[in-house]
């Protein structure tokens, strides 16, 4: 008999085991909770909604978590059937009644006829006469497991804190003000000597930026963050601000072998922005990771020369977050490449967010199910909001600066030239060929990979 088993019954795992079943697989899912809690958990409900109730944006045109919605519900996503029938007032966005939601979530789990629930800590990677298994165990994967991923995926592949910097869309800086130069016009390994987006800074708007680094409002940590060690190398911008008026021009903004090239005079200190993606679309700023509030980040770093207009794909964190390096790790259908009995699906895998945590569930499911069914399935064009996300995890991102990351518009690929390519016309053409596209795939998803 044909079996999947599924580690962990939050958002991806309880999606992934849906979709397995729903195509003909019996599936064990096991759930740790309640015999062992997390910090962060309250409940034994699978798919619990650890802190917002709210799956953002459900406006499929014009933005892109609002599409991986309607690409979910197209795709028979349980977790947005769910959230649709739990759904609650909350204007544009998909807010639901985290209680109902998750309980719908577990009930329609636990009635459907090939889908087992066990209550109990898987505690190391299982061997492959387990067959197929997805883990989904999330941001706060048990410890015993997490040192056996570690082992498995090699001990610099596994974060235990996410250290994000914003990420900037390239077509929102101001090429008047910024330039392209490696420091020292150095040659990278895989690169050439003009390699970042530099951002020059005066005397008098680095002590205004240090300033306001030092008075914006921050988060806390957690209690329960607090006894996590995390790398000097995380450390947030606003910690390093703090240290003395000098720090960040010796570290992250030091303007040493950068030249504007508009200029005879040395900036005083410079923000550098690194490519994020292959598509050249994402840039993220060097150094910045930070617990500012997110309307904080976004005053303060506009005020950067060059960012006055930044639109920001990512704003930055800090926060507890086990995650492997997937770029690195996994191949195109979520398999760890070492070891492809095992895929990974969820957070787990560098996305971020309870929607793209459940998209990832889903695919990982329909591709776990059309492997041993053998119904081979190819991943989703990345032209629809699924496969931009997948390529992105799974080798679009840049697999030494890999930090998780939500879906954006920023993560596809380009129109066609001569397409309309601002603003919300340009939302709209990417969302409505997603749409297209997914139809397709849908249509021939048993064609050969
Ligand atoms: C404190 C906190 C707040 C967050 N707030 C938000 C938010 O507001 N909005 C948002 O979109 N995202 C938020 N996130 C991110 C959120 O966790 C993910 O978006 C989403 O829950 C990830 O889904 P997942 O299925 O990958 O993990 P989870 O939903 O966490 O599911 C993983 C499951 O695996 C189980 N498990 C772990 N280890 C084992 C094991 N060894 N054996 C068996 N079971 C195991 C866990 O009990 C859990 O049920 C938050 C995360 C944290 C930690």
């Amino acid at each position: 008999m044909k079996k999947l088993h599924v580690i962990g019954g939050g958002l991806a795992g309880s999606e992934a085991a849906w979709q397995a079943a729903e195509s003909g697989l019996d599936v064990v899912l096991h759930e740790m909770r309640p015999t062992r809690a997390t910090f962060a958990h309250q409940t034994d409900g699978l798919a619990e909604l650890v802190c917002s109730n709210s799956f953002r944006s459900d406006d499929a045109m014009n933005n892109a978590v609002g599409l991986l919605h309607e690409e979910m519900r197209r795709t028979g996503s349980l977790i947005l059937a769910m959230a649709d029938r739990h759904k609650l007032p909350a204007g544009g966005a998909l807010a639901v009644d985290r209680e109902g939601f998750s309980r719908g979530v577990t009930e329609a789990l636990a009635e459907h006829p090939r889908v087992t629930i066990a209550r109990e800590e898987i505690a190391g990677l299982p061997p492959p006469e387990w067959g197929s298994v997805i883990v989904a165990t999330g941001p706060l994967t048990s410890e015993s497991l997490s040192a056996s991923i570690a082992e498995a995926a090699g001990q610099d592949h596994l974060a235990f804190f996410d250290a994000i910097a914003p990420i900037v869309h390239r077509d929102s800086i101001d090429f008047d003000i910024a330039w392209f130069q490696s420091r020292y016009d150095k040659k990278g390994p895989g690169g050439g000597d003009a390699d970042y987006i530099n951002l020059p800074m005066t005397e008098e708007q680095y002590r205004a930026f240090v300033t306001a680094l030092l008075e914006g409002e921050k988060t806390d940590f957690k209690e329960w963050e607090k006894s996590t060690p995390y790398f000097e190398a995380c450390l947030p911008i606003e910690v390093m601000a703090a240290r003395g008026l000098d720090t960040l021009r010796f570290g992250p903004m030091k303007p040493v072998g950068l030249q504007d090239p508009r200029s005879t005079t040395r900036p005083h200190a410079v923000v550098q922005l690194r490519q994020d993606n292959a598509l050249g679309s994402l840039w993220n700023m060097v150094g910045f990771q930070t617990k500012l509030k997110h309307g904080e980040q976004v005053r303060i770093f506009r005020t950067i020369p060059g960012l006055a207009n930044a639109e920001f794909a990512r704003l930055g964190g800090l926060h507890r977050n086990t995650f492997i390096n997937s770029p690195r790790l996994l191949d195109q259908q979520l398999r760890l490449k070492a070891r492809p009995h095992l895929r990974f699906a969820g957070q787990v895998t560098g996305v971020e967010g309870y929607v793209e945590s459940a998209a990832i569930g889903l695919l990982a499911g329909r591709f776990a199910a059309a492997e041993q069914l053998g119904q081979p399935h190819a991943p989703p064009p990345t032209t629809t909001a699924f496969g931009a996300l997948l390529a992105h995890i799974t080798g679009g991102a840049d697999a030494e600066t890999f930090q998780p990351m939500n879906v954006n518009y920023g993560l596809f690929p380009p129109l066609p030239p001569g397409k309309k390519t601002k603003g919300k016309d340009r939302k709209q053409a990417l969302s409505a060929r997603a749409l297209t596209d997914l139809e397709t795939w849908l249509g021939t998803k048993a064609a050969a990979e």
